[in-house]
């Protein structure tokens, strides 16, 4: 097991407190830290935005950057060092995105630069194999002992799209059992919203989906046992597989109950059903060996991402050997790609776990440490101005919800004032500090964070939410 703290801060409701309109008033104690304030100029980045947005639809190549969910506008950035941003007005910002979780050493971490650079030198793409490719993979099967075998790719999509063909292949069954409010990409399957507490036909959260495309999928609560069971008992012996986000970050930070995790293997296993852990965020993130190593639990099939690829695109899907043996060119299940293991991507994830694997017993309880001191300072800070809200911080992945709910599933996640959650992210962006863009997603710490900018961002929060309350 490795390092774990589930940090659940609450206050009573402030019952009918109005928030007034934030204005973008901050007062002289964030100019001390050097943060931006006041008059925050977004001049190049709004017509930067304005020129993007006639060639991509909203602007941007994934629709959370556009941030119409907390409103206000994107600021285009040029580059990043450390724990920090610079966008094209020469803003600066301490950054809690981190690339939604890859760069856990911060941005342009040394040893990642240097390694892409090298490959570069190289050559950037062979359409063959390179030896790059098994130096990264055994330092993954090093860290997960449940994976013998894997296969990259190129995004989290693939690689939980790929398990599912590869789950329903070795069952010879069609259904599968998601989690409301776990995302796992957006392949067809996959993009389900369906009601909840008890399994249901899939309905699809996207134009463009037939609904005869996701009807073997079921999506269930999360943190919910009793829907699980109900669902075995309901598609007896028809369930290939159940993917879930052991730590979810994609409805915000949501740990797993305590025991949670090792009824769902113990249901799986029982009913022949196949465990997909999907580790995209929380591979290498929560703990060197993933949820798994942390919550100790040996799923089927593990899926990851983001930390693996050391900020390039980078995906894995792996398991025993014998199931893995399953696939193209030894077995019949299909799948390719012409970037897969591409050498510049497996050069930073190299260089990125080496560096992880290597400092591991410190970095991890250091990240976990820090994170605790943020998550719980601005916590503070919120309830000392009256403000409802509740944390959840596993590891370096946390989330700040406007509640005074514990948020255990979909359901109480979606019992926070988005709205709250939109001003505080407007004036947290005005102070410097650049959050999630959504009430509904991890926020994440890199080591490149200090101790001082724990203390500014804390700082920055008690500022925001005095005027929220003004
Ligand atoms: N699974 C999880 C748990 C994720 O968080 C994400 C992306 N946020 C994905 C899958 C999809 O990964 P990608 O965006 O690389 O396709």
């Amino acid at each position: 097991m490795g390092c774990c703290s589930h940090a659940l801060f609450r206050v009573s409701p402030i019952g009918n407190t109005r928030y007034s309109v934030l204005s973008c008033y901050f007062n002289s104690n964030l100019f001390q830290y050097g943060l931006v304030a006041v008059s925050r100029k977004l001049n190049l980045s709004n017509s930067l935005q304005q020129r993007a947005e006639t060639f991509f639809p909203g602007g941007v190549n994934s629709p959370v950057r556009a941030f119409r969910a907390v409103g206000g506008e994107p600021p285009i950035i040029v580059s990043g060092a450390g724990a920090r941003m610079t966008d094209a007005d020469g803003n600066r910002y301490i950054d809690y995105v981190l690339s939604w979780g890859p760069l856990i050493l911060g941005h342009c971490a040394p040893e990642v630069v240097e390694a892409v650079i090298e490959a570069t030198h190289k050559g950037t793409s062979f359409g063959a194999s390179t030896p790059t490719e098994a130096d990264l993979a055994e330092e993954v099967v090093k860290a997960f002992p449940s994976i013998e075998k894997l296969r990259f790719v190129s995004s989290g999509t693939e690689a939980t799209m790929s398990a599912i063909r590869l789950a329903r292949a070795a069952t010879s069954r069609k259904y599968i059992v998601k989690f409301e409010g776990c995302y796992h990409g957006h392949s067809d399957a996959l993009l389900v919203k369906a009601g909840s507490g008890v399994a249901t036909f899939g309905i699809p959260g996207s134009a463009g989906v037939p609904e005869e495309f996701v009807k073997f999928t079921l999506a269930l609560p999360y943190n919910n046992v009793a829907a699980l069971e109900e669902a075995f008992a309901k598609f007896k012996n028809q369930i290939a597989c159940v993917i879930i986000e052991p730590v979810v970050g994609n409805m915000g930070c949501v740990p797993p109950k305590p025991g949670y995790l090792e009824s769902v293997r113990s249901l799986t296993q029982r009913e022949g059903s196949l465990l997909i852990f999907d580790e995209v965020m929380t591979g290498f993130r929560v703990s060197y060996g993933g949820a798994q190593e942390l919550y100790g639990i040996k799923p089927d099939l593990t899926t990851l991402g983001k930390v693996i690829g050391g900020g390039l695109p980078v995906g894995a899907y792996g398991g025993p050997a014998e199931m893995m043996n399953e696939i193209s060119p030894l077995g019949p299940v299909y799948q390719a790609g012409t970037l897969s293991g591409n050498p510049l991507a497996m050069a930073a994830g190299l260089a990125m776990l080496r560096t992880l694997g290597a400092g591991r017993r410190t970095i991890y309880p250091a990240l976990d440490a820090r994170a605790a001191k943020l998550v719980s300072g601005v916590t503070r800070a919120a309830h000392e101005a009256g403000i409802e809200m509740t944390a959840n911080q596993v590891g370096s992945m946390f989330t700040w919800f406007f509640t005074h709910r514990e948020v255990v599933d979909w359901d109480t996640a979606a019992s926070c004032n988005t709205e709250l959650f939109g001003r505080f992210h407007r004036g947290m962006l005005d102070a410097g500090i650049w959050l999630p863009a959504s009430q509904f997603e991890a926020a994440f710490l890199s080591t490149a964070h200090t101790a001082e900018d724990i203390d500014t961002t804390i700082a920055a929060a008690s500022e925001v939410f005095a005027a929220m309350r003004a």
